[in-house]
């Protein structure tokens, strides 16, 4: 199997199997090892190439090596954070997720604007590894402490450019200052403009660059 041959393990091969993925995407082939080996990632792409398992998937692979079956909320803590720009975008990539850790014992939650806060509070106190979320609703969160940030390990800006253009630098610098300085950080974006090449420059750490 051409996904087991980028280093991803059985459990999740197996699910990308029943979600009906054949071959690695070029963006797939190119970024799985490289985050497998849990360097940052600068990876240019567009929407539809298949970037959302580039990302998640090497990273359920990091993650899962220490996922537990615990129903205790403190041995879940957020390990993972990804960060959208827009509602759609983040409940795609829930969807997405979903399908990819169904053989896992990892947990996910999705928060976005619009939605009821005390369900996302719940949510978050059961404990999840993985939180996929827009900016401004992160940050209500962190504000109202629902969500501890010292545990995250791997942390994704996905379609970086949008959330710049949308006005999010400042937010995103601050969420990105709460973060343990040790962890990966993988950025996706369709442009490589100056205000991407400084927030690079600040919060990763020696990227490699992606662009298929
Ligand atoms: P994305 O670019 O992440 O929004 O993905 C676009 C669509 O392609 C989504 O519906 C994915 O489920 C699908 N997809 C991603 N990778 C693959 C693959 N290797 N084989 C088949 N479909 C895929």
């Amino acid at each position: 199997n051409a996904f087991a041959n980028l280093g991803l393990s059985q459990e999740i091969v197996s699910a990308l199997s029943d979600q009906g993925y054949q071959e690695p995407t070029p963006i797939q082939s190119a970024a799985i090892p490289k985050a497998l080996a849990g360097v940052d990632l600068l990876a240019a792409a567009q929407t539809g190439t298949g970037k959302t398992a580039a990302f998640m998937l090497p990273s359920l692979e990091r993650l899962k090596c220490y996922g537990n079956t615990s129903t205790s909320p403190a041995m879940h803590p957020v390990r993972m954070l990804v960060l959208t720009p827009t509602r759609e975008l983040a409940d795609q990539i829930d969807q997405n997720v979903q399908g990819y850790l169904k053989n896992l014992s990892l947990r996910q939650t999705v928060l976005f604007g619009g939605m009821n806060m005390e369900i996302q509070k719940q949510n978050l106190r059961q404990g999840c590894e993985i939180v996929i979320a827009t900016v401004g609703r992160l940050l209500d969160h962190v504000q109202q402490k629902n969500i501890q940030l010292n545990k995250v390990e791997i942390v994704v800006l996905d379609e970086a450019d949008r959330m710049l253009d949308m006005g999010f630098i400042d937010d995103i610098r601050k969420i990105m200052q709460m973060l343990p300085p040790q962890r990966q950080t993988l950025l996706f974006s369709a442009t490589f403009a100056p205000a991407i090449q400084r927030l690079a420059q600040d919060f990763m750490h020696h990227p490699e660059k992606i662009q298929v």
